[in-house]
């Protein structure tokens, strides 16, 4: 099998999303109001549309994919599969390692996949403008050219820190026709508040994400959109997985092990559940989300009901988390960031249904720079963190001389992200030990509910 790229046909684009609260042992835990009721579906109609609200909550297992989001994917799905030869080869590997590309995607990685659907949805139900959250800029520029697609204003709420450090992805969400605001800003309650108490803040993802909210539920005309972590958004992302089964399938393989980055869950989500389906009916798949040391949601969170941001906009949601107020050490993968998890993630890694390991930032980078060298493409901080688990997996394959099947996520390149890659050449990253008092502190404010 010498084959190094496997293609599908435009006409192989899935016709309809995986849901896996179908396959699931337990159904979801609901998200609670502040009176600790579960939230009613129609309390969200002030930000989202009608259609989103009703995949956040479907129990279907397949969802329809609309003509005109299938129109807009041909752009850059089907994605390609590669067998890793050149890494195999470095590494003296008996293991097999595949990795999906999502990197072809005009943003450069997976979260085009969502934001296109988003857009559509919001565009179907009059919805005029979309404010969201961006941190590293990966979302925003998404939502941005999500928004040019079917003709949507966008504003983003940019964390200050990277509205600074990262001009180009700035640059690229105006290219679309964004609006761009360094968060905190002072045109929301919100980031007033946090200016007032710290006007030199720096931001976070969780102060942009009440900024966004605030912004849609006080406006007829605008919806908020979030590029990850709710269940609409990772059903969205099985187009991944979905693609990824049919690929191996042509070349006659299934993986022993699935492997991706997790941020707030929707790349996992995303290559992982459709595989999930073949572990509820029986087959034998490891599936492993990858997180940093730094921000040890799955490993070191606890299990709780915790809002999404930092003011408590959002309902509470089960998750693993580290408080919504913690805000980890600034490592590069600025994606990988998040406080909690999404809950169908958590819940499937309580029931011990999948794995989770935490890397540290140097290791990953060691293992980005080997990729880059073997097989071409660099791949995002975020992306390395899944490359790392998959090397470490080969290396345990050599070890014990069995010929392992890997398959991993490559979620988006690195192109953006080369001053990251200069502080590393130059011995400037360091490894962030875990930020153990931080997490203690923001786990006294977890809100208090019963369950
Ligand atoms: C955002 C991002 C991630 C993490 O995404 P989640 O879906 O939130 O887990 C991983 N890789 C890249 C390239 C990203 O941009």
């Amino acid at each position: 099998m010498s084959q190094t790229k496997i293609l599908l046909d435009e006409s192989d684009i899935p016709t309809h999303w995986y849901n896996v609260v179908a396959d699931m042992p337990n159904p979801p835990t609901p998200p609670l109001g502040p009176d600790g009721k579960p939230v009613q579906p129609d309390a969200l109609t002030a930000i989202f549309p009608e259609t989103l609200i009703q995949q956040e909550v479907s129990g279907e297992r397949w969802i329809r994919i609309p003509e005109p989001v299938r129109e807009v994917y041909r752009l850059w799905r089907p994605t390609p599969l590669y067998r890793a030869h050149r890494l195999e080869a470095a590494l003296g590997t008996p293991a097999k390692i595949f990795y999906k590309y999502e990197g072809v995607s005009p943003a450069g990685s997976h979260k085009p996949n969502t934001a296109v659907v988003q857009a559509y949805y919001n565009r179907e139900a009059g919805i005029r403008r979309l404010t969201t959250e961006t941190g590293a800029g990966q979302w925003g520029s998404s939502l941005a050219l999500a928004g040019r697609m079917f003709g949507l204003d966008v504003r983003v709420f940019m964390v200050k820190v990277s509205y600074e450090q990262k001009p180009y992805r700035r640059s690229m969400m105006q290219a679309w026709g964004a609006e761009v605001l360094a968060s905190p800003t002072n045109v929301t309650e919100a980031g007033r508040k946090v200016l007032a108490s710290d006007p030199t803040s720096s931001g976070s993802l969780g102060i942009a994400i009440s900024e966004a909210v605030e912004e849609a539920a006080s406006r007829k005309d605008t919806n908020y959109a979030l590029g990850s972590v709710l269940n609409h958004v990772l059903l969205h992302q099985t187009v991944i997985g979905l693609e990824a089964k049919k690929q191996m399938e042509k070349v006659g393989v299934y993986p022993d092990v699935v492997i991706a980055s997790c941020g707030g869950g929707s790349n996992f989500g995303g290559i992982a559940f459709p595989f999930f389906a073949d572990k509820a009916a029986g087959k034998k798949v490891r599936l492993v989300a990858v997180e940093p040391t730094s921000c040890p949601t799955l490993t070191k969170g606890v299990y709780a009901y915790d809002f999404g941001d930092v003011a408590g906009y959002t309902p509470l949601m089960k998750m693993y988390t580290l408080g919504h107020d913690f805000i980890p050490p600034g490592i590069h993968a600025g994606g990988l960031r998040y406080h909690g998890d999404s809950p169908l993630v958590s819940q499937l890694y309580h029931e011990k249904l999948i794995e989770a390991v935490a890397v540290p930032q140097l290791a990953t980078f060691e293992a980005g720079v080997q990729f880059a060298r073997t097989e071409g493409i660099i791949p995002a901080p975020e992306s390395a963190h899944s490359i790392r688990v998959a090397i470490d997996e080969a290396l345990a394959a050599k070890e014990a001389n069995e010929p392992r099947v890997i398959l991993f996520n490559l979620s988006g390149h690195g192109h953006f992200d080369m001053s990251a890659y200069d502080k590393y050449f130059a011995g400037q990253l360091e490894d962030y030990d875990y930020p153990e008092e931080a997490i203690a502190e923001s786990m006294k404010k977890l809100p208090k509910v019963a369950g």
